[in-house]
């Protein structure tokens, strides 16, 4: 489903972020790149839905070369979850979670049931959630409806980046089994940032290891777990 071919990326000032990985996701499979800060996990995962660009090597998308696609089209269907919350504060829960339904013309009946399905796969009773705004509800609430945007628009891909670090230990565990589920419900491709081991090899079908721009490793939990 995603394939990365030898794709390199040197920052401005010269720091080589990316050296040179190749590695493929298959479709349905949930991916989680795990290794110190620094190592290049925010910027591989970027450079999928084209908030960078490779400096060299080329991206594919069920064998598309993603540069043949406008970005705009590339992005509606590759859902984003942030490691800070970015709910749009102005809009309410409903709307926040509307935005790609509302940009791929979607109908309002089709998008209001979405909505409401997506509420309560979380947990959220969409009649006391849906006219809220972000504000009003709490961190783990909030960083809940981030994934479920991410989700709202059907998107083949979810890329996300640490999604759970702003939260209290609780809300992570909450959280981490609601991607668990959905996983098994939705079947997404899914491309997941993490600095913590245990949350890597919990969520991940496997495993990318990452140590100074570079693949040290790739396999299931199971493997890792016995060759450590
Ligand atoms: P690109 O080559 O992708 O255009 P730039 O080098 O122009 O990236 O930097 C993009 C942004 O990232 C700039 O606003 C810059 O200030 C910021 N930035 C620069 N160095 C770092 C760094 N080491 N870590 C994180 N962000 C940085
Ligand atoms: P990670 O997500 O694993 O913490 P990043 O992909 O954010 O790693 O960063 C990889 C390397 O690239 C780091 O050395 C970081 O400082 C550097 N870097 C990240 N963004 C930029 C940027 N915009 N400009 C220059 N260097 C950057």
């Amino acid at each position: 489903m995603i394939e990365f071919n030898r794709v390199h990326k040197t920052y401005q000032d010269g720091t080589e972020a990316v050296k040179d990985i190749s590695f493929c996701v298959q479709k349905g499979e949930f991916v989680t790149l795990i290794g110190p800060s620094g190592c290049g996990k925010t910027t591989t995962i970027k450079m999928v839905n084209r908030l960078m660009e490779p400096t060299s090597g080329d991206i594919y998308i069920k064998g598309e070369n993603i540069t043949a696609f406008p970005v705009d089209q590339l992005r509606w269907n590759i859902g984003y979850v942030l490691q800070e919350i970015a709910l749009f504060p102005h809009m309410t829960i409903e709307e926040n979670i509307a935005v790609v339904p509302e940009l791929k013309k979607w109908k309002r009946q089709k998008i209001r049931k979405r909505t409401a399905d997506l509420l309560e796969m979380v947990g959220l009773d969409p009649a006391t959630y849906k006219k809220k705004l972000p504000r009003e509800l709490s961190g783990g609430q909030q960083q809940r409806i981030g994934v479920i945007r991410a989700l709202a628009g059907d998107p083949d891909i979810i890329l996300m980046d640490e999604p759970f670090s702003a939260l209290d230990p609780i809300s992570r565990q909450q959280l981490q089994a609601d991607i668990q589920a959905l996983q098994q419900e939705v079947k997404k491709t899914i491309l997941f940032v993490t600095h913590d081991i245990k949350e890597a090899l919990a969520l991940g079908d496997r495993v990318c290891l990452m140590n100074d721009g570079e693949i040290v490793q790739l396999d299931t939990p199971e493997n890792l777990a016995r060759y450590p």
